[in-house]
Parts: structure tokens; C-alpha cells; sequence
């Protein structure tokens, strides 16, 4: 299940989501946009979920059906760090160029 679809089922705010993750509420939002949180992040959402958002809910998102890496091969979005710029990952090349 979509983040955004299990939070707004259970009229889940934001921010308690938040504090259970032990993220901000900004890191959330962008979550259920789409954007794939780390490895350890990943499993917290699933754990507070009780398996109902799983890693592939991200990597099958909408969000990420048309990303593209520069090469122009299928991409996954992953969720910047503070400050830090969306990162595309090349799911063909590794590294890509
Ligand atoms: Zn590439």
C-alpha cells in the first residue's frame, strides 16, 4: 500500500507518524510523494506499519513509474538528505557513467 493511502485510511497526522519514524514531518511528506527513503528508514515504515507499506510500495510507486536516469534508462528517486538534491539511481548501469 501508497504511504499516503495507509496514512490518510487511518487519519494518521503527519507529524505522529513522524515521531514514530523518529524523522521530521518534512521527510514524510516527501515520502508519500513518492520519493524512497534510505534502508534503515525503509524498514521503520514497514515495522510501524505492521507490513502494510513495504520497500516496493516505493520502487512500484506512480511517483517513480516515469523516472529516467540521465543515461535515459528506468530510474528510482530516492528521498534527499537535508539539504541535499533528489538523487535518480540507475537501475541498469551500476555506477551509471
Ligand atoms: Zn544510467
Amino acid at each position: 500500500m501508497q504511504l499516503r493511502q495507509y496514512l490518510e485510511e487511518r487519519n494518521l497526522p503527519v507529524a505522529v507518524f513522524a515521531a514514530r519514524l523518529k524523522v521530521n514531518a518534512s521527510s514524510v511528506y516527501r515520502y508519500m510523494s513518492g520519493r524512497v527513503p534510505t534502508t534503515e528508514i525503509l524498514r521503520r515504515i514497514q515495522r510501524a506499519t505492521d507490513d502494510e507499506v513495504t520497500p516496493n510500495d516505493f520502487f512500484l510507486s506512480p511517483a517513480n513509474a516515469g523516472a529516467a536516469c540521465e543515461c535515459g534508462a528506468p530510474a528510482v528517486v530516492f528521498a534527499p538528505g537535508e539539504g541535499e538534491p533528489s538523487r535518480a539511481w540507475c537501475l541498469v548501469h551500476w555506477p551509471c557513467r
